[in-house]
């Protein structure tokens, strides 16, 4: 459904950000809309939801534990590190003239295992749910079994009746690809024309049934979905409407609350937190978005981050009409390298969330992604996957704009956290490229 050029300029009009936002200016928009937390309860999920959703990894542990000996240290919780970065907050003052003040972490989800990314609290958290649906449905499993049981022949032949379908440009893909053939699920995965020709080996390698779309994300998804949806024995992992990978990933936010308490990091009214979110179809940030605002209330700041050729959440939450919209009916191109945000279309499920959440969003463009990427090697010796780095330019942005003065915050006294949602399993010689091309932008 595309939309009329004249309505497409009544509503440039109405918003004259998307003037800049159709000419691929970066910019930095505000959400007026945003709510204040007395009308937490008016979403469609609950605290008690994100803590049940917690129950449930917690009952996986040992099973994860088991099959994934990279989660062996943390006893079968999927976690990273929140590390401080304080040389790159001085790299970013100095070659962007950010002016940050207060503290500058990163929450290292590229070294998430089984998935590498941010994904696999999402992706993997819905394979786990549907998978303990399904056995306990059959009897052949209760809440307070030990799930190791998950591992054996037995289950693995009842999971094999069963296909599990899902669209992506790369990274959902690969979670649910590993998880689900790992539990012996038939995956099959419909990837679009821009996913990463290492990520469609390594998910055959790992058992999944690669389908391959010249067209973008949505037509992957489109086709995914139409596919298994006929399949009586086939689930969807629905990117575009799914409340369990979005609880998957609000679990974050209960898991960076003790993170920072580790760190004896105060977030009150005179120590406001600001998290940065590197944005696809909205999901993942959406669900730490929701959880954060749960823990930390008014005191919690959270902005997304989308490329100049990909701003599909921006769009749908300026103009209000969400998943309506896509960038192509803005005459935008959703050509980026940023992996995982290459999305014309917002999710449904999280946007009608994160319109009364977030608390804004800024674009930036592709360029940025490899100077950030490059900086983080030089100054801190980290290593992230373009689109992961997206969020590092995030204070500097947000503190040059009227945020913090029309919200009279407290900037002397913040902390920042710039999520990094991907970057573990990129071949060493893609990543060298990346940052070849990043010190020579620079
Ligand atoms: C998927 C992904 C995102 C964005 O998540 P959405 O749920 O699509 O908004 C960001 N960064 C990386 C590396 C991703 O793989």
């Amino acid at each position: 459904m595309a939309f009329e050029k004249i309505e497409i300029e009544r509503w440039i009009q109405k918003y004259p950000l998307l003037d800049e936002i159709t000419n691929l200016t970066p910019v930095v928009w505000l959400n007026s809309n945003i709510n204040k937390m007395d009308q937490l309860s008016t979403l469609p999920v609950s605290k008690t939801d994100m803590e049940e959703a917690t129950q449930l990894w917690q009952r996986f542990a040992t099973y994860l534990a088991h099959e994934f000996p990279e989660t062996q240290e943390t006893g079968g919780i999927i976690e990273s590190q929140l590390r401080k970065i304080p040389n790159m907050k001085n790299e970013l003052n100095h070659k962007y003239d950010a002016k940050i003040t207060g503290d500058l972490y990163l929450k290292c989800d590229n070294e998430l295992p089984i998935a590498g990314s941010i994904k696999a609290r999402g992706g993997v958290y819905e394979v786990l749910h549907y998978a303990e649906k399904l056995a306990i449905e059959e009897g052949l499993v209760a809440k307070n079994d030990d799930y190791t049981v998950f591992s054996s022949d037995k289950f693995k032949a009842f999971f094999g009746q069963f296909s599990i379908g899902v669209g992506s440009t790369g990274n959902l893909g690969l979670s649910i690809g590993i998880i689900g053939a790992k539990l012996g699920f038939n995956v099959e995965v419909y990837m679009s024309a821009d996913a990463k020709q290492w990520k469609k080996e390594l998910l055959r390698e790992k058992g999944a049934t690669v389908h391959e779309f010249k067209g973008d994300f949505s037509e992957a998804i489109y086709v995914g979905r139409q596919k298994t949806i006929i399949d009586p024995m086939g689930y969807f992992v629905d990117d575009e409407n799914s409340k369990h990978l979005f609880l998957g990933y609000s679990v974050a936010a209960i898991r960076i609350k003790e993170q920072l308490a580790e760190e004896s990091v105060q977030v009150d009214a005179n120590h406001p937190l600001f998290v940065y979110l590197p944005c696809g179809v909205g999901g993942s940030p959406g669900g730490i978005n929701f959880g954060l605002k749960q823990i930390f209330g008014d005191n919690v700041h959270c902005f997304f981050v989308e490329p100049t050729h990909s701003p599909s959440v921006l769009i749908g939450l300026l103009t209000g009409e969400k998943e309506k919209v896509s960038v192509q009916d803005f005459g935008i191109d959703n050509q980026t390298e940023g992996d995982g945000l290459a999305v014309g279309r917002p999710s449904s499920f999280a946007s009608s969330i994160s319109e009364k959440l977030v608390s804004g969003i800024y674009t930036l463009e592709d360029d940025d992604l490899f100077k950030l990427l490059a900086i983080l090697v030089d100054s801190e010796g980290i290593h992230l996957e373009p689109s992961a780095a997206s969020g590092l330019l995030g204070p500097g942005r947000i503190l040059a704009s009227n945020y913090a003065s029309n919200n009279n915050l407290n900037v002397n006294q913040a902390t920042h956290i710039v999520w990094a949602t991907g970057g573990a399993l990129v071949p060493e010689k893609d990543m060298e490229k990346f940052y070849e091309k990043g010190k020579s932008l620079m």
